[in-house]
């Protein structure tokens, strides 16, 4: 995962820019799956770089927060002075998509976690966190994705959240479809922001992934 850090760096050391059409994503690089994320950007057109500092953040045109430990990541975004760039430029509109823990950090409400834990509202929803409960801790599923061709998308639940609330302005995009919680909202967008509850990141299936580096794109 350092490659594409380096070789963005080498670039720009003998000034050369991105690629014509890569946009620079950043994966928020504190902790969680990361690497895959770098993985499937790349594979998906975009220019993927490691973001653990504010000068890093700063650069990209995008951020991905990966899936992983929500309250951990919370709190390494502030020992890493993070979370305040990290609001700002959600407010000024970046684009970003988080899976799990990452739908987690963009809820601007989040129950069952803990108090200190902090959010970034870059979605106008409440998530609970590790909603699933138990029985389906861990489960797989196949979704209807709105605004995605090409079929049922097959996904993968890891401790999950789900979403509780979705505040007008935001679009759901799949529901699970059946099972004790059915109904349950497990991926939204809200402008240039999307989350889902499960890891796009872990099948091979990358039309989440396509469908936010095209909006990153299209910008
Ligand atoms: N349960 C985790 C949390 O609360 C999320 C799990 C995941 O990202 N796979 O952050």
């Amino acid at each position: 995962m350092n490659d594409a850090a380096v070789s963005r760096d080498t670039r720009s050391e003998v000034g050369l820019s991105a690629p014509a059409g890569r946009p620079t994503i950043g994966v928020l690089a504190l902790q969680g799956d990361v690497r895959e994320h770098v993985g499937v950007l790349d594979l998906c057109g975009a220019d993927p770089v490691l973001v653990r500092r504010p000068a890093e953040l700063a650069a990209v045109d995008a951020l991905v927060l990966p899936g992983g430990e929500s309250t951990t990541i919370s709190k390494l975004l502030q020992v890493f002075e993070l979370l305040e760039p990290l609001r700002a430029r959600l407010r000024d509109g970046m684009p970003a998509f988080g899976s799990c823990a990452g739908m987690i950090l963009l809820a601007g409400e989040v129950l069952d976690t803990r108090p200190d834990a902090q959010h970034l509202s870059g979605i106008d929803m409440t998530v609970r966190r590790n909603a699933f409960g138990r029985q389906v801790d861990s489960f797989e599923t196949d979704l209807d994705f709105a605004g995605v061709d090409g079929g049922p998308m097959r996904a993968v639940f890891i401790r999950a959240p789900w979403v509780e609330r979705a505040g007008a302005g935001v679009e759901v995009l799949a529901r699970v479809p059946s099972g004790p919680a059915a109904g349950k909202i497990v991926a939204v967008r809200q402008g240039n922001v999307l989350a889902t509850s499960f890891h796009p990141e872990v099948t091979g299936d990358h039309r989440v992934h396509r469908m936010f580096v095209d909006l990153v794109r299209d910008r």
